[in-house]
């Protein structure tokens, strides 16, 4: 027996992204996804937050590695830093999830380091004491699974990110049927996935953008640049698939539409389409009515190829007033303003756009209300906790849960950080970790601290002074005049005369600290008072504390 088993969120209860999950026995722990979260604080450096792996790395000797649900960012994006943090167990993925990790740890270079284990969604695992059998879902990614997991104290399912399509482009539809079946044997808990809880009615299936996209080349006048999640393979297929059917030629752009393309080449989901590609830098010698581009760049990122393309700033693709660009993708939330300005600008440039809000050309990777109420119906679990939303989607998801017939006692609202124990019929609150982020610079860059994004966002918002003073090492007396230099604080019309009555403030300070040496009193802390004289100082002239960094140097 191995005892109860403990399920921790580290990430993903409360946010879209960084999903990550620790399951874990007396024996054996894992970890379900190791994600990261796009950061909205990338004005103050940080690209990344990646979730806290200190649980865990405190567990290391029962760590027996991670079992990755699908190839996207926020499942796989913070796999180098867990392994960084000293996590080194092998990771299991599908084929095209694997091909996606070799290549984020080739960049990083954790791949020697790592020990690569691929199962095809269907197989049977085994990773310590659990046994896993993996699932084949519907997702935005081909070969995403779901995870049913064999525990002493009975099923655990997680169902990744999924949908149920039932006609997908590649694959079949989601067998509801396999969820039915453990159902029937009994299952101690699901945990599902909630990002698109908030949508009611049931979505089309993915070919109906097929569908579109066959109109759209059919009526091509100039070139159609689609852009799209570059992960997204079976959208990317369907363009392929009518490119050869219509005799059109595609060309790539943007470094992540590329890489992901030749991934799905060497895992031979374009197989037979390579005659296709024509070089980018080669386009304007083909006949822009039958040419596709494949762009990265739908959520308008700043140096992304479609924004580098609307401000006519690529050096291949210059737009013409019979292109047409269309947008296969949401609008993320929190992207709305740049994707904005970017489709104005492709206005702006005489081309046609098309995007989610004027055309039917995106159809989401996860399940509705509808779906999800099916996967509950079918797995019909002791308990439920909703995984992979805002916190108002794990609420929506949790009464949902609700409505088909789960007791209050049978549904948990957890966010990050909450560890459960589960027992045969009983779901224990065990205690809460406090939650703790990690800011991320760059891929491969360093932590921020909490301290470091709190001196940036102040330094950003109200400026910089530094007060520099000279003191004698012997006898402790300011050697000369205060120096004192601003930086975005004020106009800069208004910056001398502020600066003059600053000094004169530093001036009064040092009087007093000079009288207190007098006085035979060496307790007066002049760095520490001229910081809180200037910040009053600002605060009464300008109406803001800036950051302010006093510095006595000794000589
Ligand atoms: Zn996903």
């Amino acid at each position: 027996m191995s005892g109860a088993v403990k399920v921790l969120p580290l990430g993903g209860l409360g946010e879209i992204g960084m999903n990550c999950m620790v399951i874990e026995d007396d024996q054996d722990l894992f970890l379900v996804d190791c994600g990261l979260l796009f950061s909205e604080l990338d004005h103050f450096g940080v690209d990344f937050i990646i979730p806290d792996f200190s649980y865990v790395v405190a567990r290391k000797d029962k760590f027996r590695g991670f079992v990755l649900t699908h190839g996207h960012e926020d499942h796989i994006g913070s796999l180098s830093f867990a392994i960084k943090a000293g996590l080194q167990s092998p990771i299991w993925a599908s084929p095209f999830t694997a091909l996606m990790v070799r290549e984020r740890l080739t960049e990083s270079g954790f791949l020697d380091r790592t020990e690569l284990k691929v199962f095809h969604p269907g197989d049977t695992i085994q990773v310590g004491s659990f046994k896993i059998k993996t699932v084949s879902v519907n997702h935005s990614i081909v070969d995403a699974a779901a995870l049913i997991i064999e525990t002493d104290m009975g099923k655990i399912i997680h169902t990744g990110d999924f949908r149920i399509d039932p006609t997908p482009f590649f694959g079949s539809e989601l067998d509801l049927s396999v969820f039915k079946e453990a159902g029937d044997q009994g299952v101690l808990l699901l945990l599902s996935d909630s990002t698109n809880v908030e949508k009611c009615e049931h979505q089309p299936s993915e070919n109906i953008i097929q569908k579109k996209f066959e109109q759209l080349m059919n009526d091509q006048k100039g070139l159609l640049i689609i852009s799209l999640f570059s992960s997204n393979v079976g959208r990317m297929g369907q363009i392929f698939d009518l490119a050869r059917k219509m005799g059109k030629k595609i060309a790539l752009c943007g470094r992540s539409v590329e890489q992901n393309v030749r991934l799905a080449f060497e895992s031979q989901y374009f197989k037979g389409s390579e005659s296709l590609l024509i070089p980018t830098d080669s386009i304007e010698n083909y006949d822009r009515k039958n040419t596709i581009v494949i762009s990265s760049g739908c959520q308008g990122e700043f140096g992304a190829a479609l924004n580098r393309i609307a401000y006519g700033d690529h050096k291949s693709i210059k737009l013409k007033p019979e292109d047409l660009v269309v947008l296969s993708s949401k609008f993320i939330p929190g992207n709305e303003k740049p994707i904005s300005r970017m489709v104005n600008q492709l206005f702006k440039s005489g081309a046609q756009v098309l995007y989610e809000s004027v055309q039917e050309i995106h159809v989401s990777g996860h399940a509705t209300r509808p779906e999800l109420k099916k996967m509950i119906e079918a797995v019909r679990p002791k308990f439920f906790i909703p995984v992979h939303g805002e916190y108002r989607h794990l609420v929506f998801h949790a009464a949902l849960a609700k409505e088909c017939g789960m007791k209050d006692t049978q549904v948990r609202l957890s966010t990050n950080g909450d560890l459960l124990e589960f027992t045969k019929d009983k779901m224990r609150f065990v205690e809460h970790f406090q939650e703790e982020r990690i800011f991320v610079e760059g891929r491969d860059g360093g932590d921020i601290s909490k301290l470091i994004l709190k001196d940036r966002r102040l330094m950003g918002e109200t400026g910089i002074v530094f007060a520099l003073l000279v003191r004698d090492q012997e006898n402790r007396k300011v050697l000369s005049e205060p120096e004192i230099i601003s930086k975005g604080l004020v106009h800069e019309s208004l910056e001398g005369f502020l600066i003059e009555e600053a000094k004169v403030r530093v001036k009064e300070v040092i009087r007093q600290y000079e009288s207190s040496l007098q006085d035979g009193d060496y307790s007066f802390d002049l760095q520490e008072q001229v910081r809180v004289e200037l910040r009053r100082f600002f605060k009464t002239n300008i109406g803001k504390k800036p950051v302010v960094l006093p510095i006595v140097m000794e000589l």
